[in-house]
């Protein structure tokens, strides 16, 4: 399985899943169609199906365009976006796998951005391979999503389950924020060194117009405020040890940074 990284809007990523042997193509949140259609066209793929990861406008925006350029690819979501999401034919559930290119993926359910928000998750293949995850608003390079729909109860629980999976997973999360993201990071873990670094090293990437994403897990779990709620650092920055709580005000104030 081949990823492509598809710019789309001011500031999403569409990917493109692909598989060469089969002339095949999946993909993840498309909100335009027409980049995507472009892709698929100088690949020379077959669009078969649309894995949404929750139903905001920007995740779905091409889903009726492209099913009417491929009326039998199949569009998937999460069970609770029934009714949100545009030709949906599969409502999926935490833990339900699903198929793509010889590989399987497995679905995380993770309320919080909206109460419907699910990722899919591919395991590696070999120990040396990375895994993929398509976190769509949920986990960002640096961040993580509003909570537009979910408590930050449910935001924890769900970052905790992407959290523990292997350090060395790709997150393809659906947004360029990682430069304020990590700009916002440092206000509350100024002595964390690998945040600094990160920060220098994303600032250079964005002035020569390249993107910041994939990130790697590992990173995020060094570096990220979102997934640092244990980190004695931060919590005494935030002055609580609850891990709700320390997230809750960490999310409170990136709202109003
Ligand atoms: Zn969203
Ligand atoms: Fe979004």
């Amino acid at each position: 399985m081949k990823i492509q990284r598809i710019s789309a809007l001011s500031d999403n990523y569409i990917f493109l899943l692909y598989d060469q042997d089969s002339q095949t193509a999946a993909v993840v949140d498309p909100a335009e169609a027409k980049p995507v259609l472009q892709c698929l066209d100088e690949l020379g793929l077959q669009l078969v199906a649309i894995f949404n990861t929750h139903h905001h406008y920007d995740h779905i925006g091409a889903n009726n365009q492209l099913l009417e350029h491929f009326p039998r690819l199949c569009i998937y979501g999460g069970s609770e976006d029934r009714g949100r999401i545009p030709g949906q034919q599969v409502f999926l559930k935490d833990s339900d796998r699903i198929e793509f290119a010889k590989r399987v993926g497995q679905v995380f359910f993770l309320p919080g951005h909206t109460r419907a928000h699910i990722a899919y998750y591919f395991p590696p293949n070999s120990p040396q391979d990375t895994g993929e995850l398509f976190c769509g608003d949920t986990l960002f390079a640096g961040g993580c999503g509003r909570l537009f729909e979910g408590t930050p109860t449910q935001m924890v629980n769900s970052l905790t389950k992407l959290r523990n999976l292997p350090d060395n997973t790709r997150i393809w999360c659906a947004h360029e924020y990682t430069l304020k993201n990590l700009e916002f990071a440092l206000t509350i873990d100024q002595d964390n060194l690998a945040l600094k670094n990160r920060y220098n090293q994303v600032k250079e990437l964005r002035h020569q117009k390249q993107a910041t994403v994939p990130s790697l897990l590992k990173e995020e779990k060094l570096t990220n405020p979102f997934l640092r709620w244990d980190n004695v650092a931060i919590q005494s920055t935030i002055g609580n040890t609850d891990p709700v709580r320390v997230f809750a005000k960490i999310r409170g104030m990136k709202d109003r940074f």
